[in-house]
């Protein structure tokens, strides 16, 4: 027993006790750092969840109805969620809200703001609903009328859209460029009548209204270039550029493009014929001159710009996607590398 007491009392003995505790210390020193940065980060993440979680409906109720914020924050959210295109939660806002505000004039505006939700959303029926409850209400309310004007187009509903006119004009606003829109997509979406009735129909409306150049054309010119080249409008020959250059050569009637100064430019500019030796349009007069130099390493793509908001698209349009002004499509030129050629070329 004496020796055990002696070999505890050993210098080594002390030594390996305290790196034992040492390292008992820096585990549980670890251990306890990673368990509180574990619970702080729990803490964190459940208090952010609040800001990206919207509260459900009854949640969304009572927090409306206790009156904590004002109705124009709330709006000011709903309408920061459509911005960022989360239409589910400003949906929720605006029915929420319209639930207290049964009786409120604020009612109304609060139902225009929920079907214009409901229609960038896609859900077109529940927005003909909103709009249509409006004007039972109030029947006279040219933002409903002009909403549901829309809805009923995408529903490619176009009787019903074009009822909807009326009241509008009523309300002195014009439409009738809306009514030969509506009438022209009607005819070409619709089966009442041949393909060659609807050419006619369509070539006729335009000698008439010399309106809806590009969604004319395009029809034309898809379906029949004869006919197309035959009524052939050349003050819209820029406009309609973009048209004509993606046009397959046996569609092409040379004695009409050799007619026309910009025509004559564009498809020299394309390889098709060499009756121009420059353009005033920058693009063409470069793809121009380099086809004279023999050089066949470039091409034009098209961009689309409406004429009323300014917004470019890659895609062309008959009513921008944006501001939904009907026929404000301006095409721009873009010199690009050909790639085809480029690929083919060695
Ligand atoms: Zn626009």
């Amino acid at each position: 027993m004496t020796g055990v007491f002696i070999e505890f009392r050993d210098p080594l003995f002390g030594v390996i006790v305290f790196f034992v505790l040492i390292f008992i210390v820096a585990i549980f020193s670890y251990w306890w750092g990673r368990y509180k940065l574990k619970l702080e980060d729990k803490t964190l993440n459940r208090f952010a969840s609040q800001f990206h979680k919207l509260p459900n409906e009854k949640e969304l109720k009572s927090l409306i109805s206790e009156a904590g914020l004002s109705e124009k924050s709330w709006l000011l959210l709903a309408s920061t969620y459509e911005k960022e295109g989360d239409f589910e939660k400003a949906i929720e806002i605006y029915q929420a809200l319209m639930e207290i505000q049964k009786e409120s004039a604020s009612r109304h505006e609060t139902m225009l703001l929920l079907g214009q939700s409901y229609f960038k959303a896609g859900f077109l029926e529940r927005s003909r609903d909103i709009f249509l409850q409006i004007l039972k209400i109030s029947p006279r309310t040219p933002q409903a009328l002009e909403q549901l004007l829309l809805v009923y187009e995408y529903l490619q509903d176009y009787d019903n859209a074009l009822e909807v006119l009326q009241p509008l004009q009523e309300l002195g606003e014009d439409a009738k460029k809306d009514k030969l829109y509506l009438k022209a997509v009607s005819l070409i979406r619709g089966n009442k009548f041949s393909q060659n009735e609807k050419l006619i129909t369509l070539i006729d409306e335009y000698n008439r209204h010399k309106k809806l150049s590009y969604l004319i054309y395009e029809y034309l010119f898809r379906h029949d270039s004869k006919m197309a080249w035959s009524s052939f409008d050349f003050t819209q020959s820029e406009r309609i550029a973009d048209i004509l250059w993606y046009l397959n050569e046996d569609e092409l009637d040379l004695d009409i493009i050799a007619q026309n100064d910009f025509l004559r430019e564009l498809f020299t500019a394309k390889g098709v014929v060499d009756l121009a030796d420059e353009s005033s349009v920058f693009e063409l007069d470069v793809l121009i001159k380099l086809r004279h130099a023999g050089e066949k390493g470039a091409n034009i793509q098209f961009e689309y710009l409406c004429d009323n908001c300014k917004q470019v698209f890659p895609f062309s349009f008959h009513r921008c996607p944006s501001c939904h002004t009907i026929d404000s499509i301006t095409n721009e030129m873009i010199l690009t590398k050909d790639t085809i050629e480029e690929n083919y070329s060695f």
